[in-house]
């Protein structure tokens, strides 16, 4: 019995160990990315990170792009892009462009703006009018903007303010903010989609939010504009969001994708932090 007993707790020990020993520590992830930060990208290369719901980081040849960022309510003593928080510390050499939706309290708090106190080069851009300052600007919908070496086009969102279509360094990529089909006629959000997808041929990276609430009601709908809007765009790749918390509902997505034979490829967060690296007009 006593050598059974030891046996197990023996067991017990070599796999905590070994869990313990593939957990990367706060300063090897810190060290990890700051390597990705500073690692040279080419023009279509992107690095993209989920931040979770529908906050995202990307990395492009000369910007950071940041996405509809709230702040978790367990903010961890030491945020790093690794557990998918934004620490400005760590970005503060990055030519950073932070940009939300519109401004539900899942889309936006207004802790971003302390970030300009670490980051020398910051720019916000919403899709409503917050603030006022030279390092913000308010877009409309259906608006054109170049600010930098970015091309900026927005679409009307069927929720609230707007989506972004960005084209920098050679990427062409769109988050859709809350632009959903709730149901009913398809023609207040697809005609959005036709527009964006008349503007723009080649699009390489596309967010679009698969589920709305705490259920499943409008899943149907919601994920019929999805596929409209993927059909419409073709794009390389397409990221499902806004289901913070329940990330296995991507998979439920990428798997409909799969039986419809859509070409693009759906990939799936499954947790904050995790990254993609975009080359070749895929994931690698
Ligand atoms: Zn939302």
């Amino acid at each position: 019995m006593v050598s059974r007993l030891s046996c197990a707790v023996c067991i017990l020990v070599i796999f905590s160990l070994l869990i313990a020993t593939s957990i990367p520590s706060q300063s090897e992830q810190k060290e990890e990315i700051k390597d990705l930060l500073e690692k040279k990208l080419a023009e279509k290369e992107a690095i993209i990170w989920y931040l979770g719901h529908s906050g995202w980081a990307i990395k492009t040849k000369n910007h950071l792009l940041i996405f509809d960022y709230v702040e978790s309510e367990s903010k961890p003593a030491e945020p790093t892009l690794a557990t998918g928080n934004i620490n400005p510390l760590e970005l503060k050499d990055q030519q950073v462009f932070v940009f939300a939706s519109h401004s539900a309290a899942d889309h936006y708090s207004e802790d971003i703006f302390a970030w300009e106190k670490s980051i020398k080069n910051i720019f916000y851009i919403f899709g409503w009018q917050a603030e006022k300052k030279p390092n913000y600007v308010c877009m409309k919908a259906r608006q054109r903007k170049k600010i930098d070496d970015m091309e900026i086009l927005t679409i009307t969102s069927t929720d609230a303010g707007v989506g972004f279509l960005i084209k920098v360094d050679g990427l062409v990529i769109f988050h859709a903010g809350d632009h959903v089909h709730w149901g009913g006629a398809m023609d207040p959000f697809a005609k959005e989609i036709d527009y964006l997808a008349k503007s723009d041929k080649d699009f390489d990276i596309v967010f679009l939010t698969i589920i709305i609430g705490r259920d499943l009601s409008r899943w149907e709908s919601i994920t019929k504009g999805a596929f409209y809007a993927i059909e419409k765009l073709l794009p390389k790749v397409m990221f499902p969001m806004h289901a913070g918390g329940k990330e296995h509902l991507y998979k439920k997505f990428a798997q409909e994708a799969e039986r419809k034979k859509i070409k693009t490829k759906v990939h799936c967060a499954e947790n904050k932090g995790d990254r993609f690296f975009y080359q070749n007009s895929r994931i690698k």
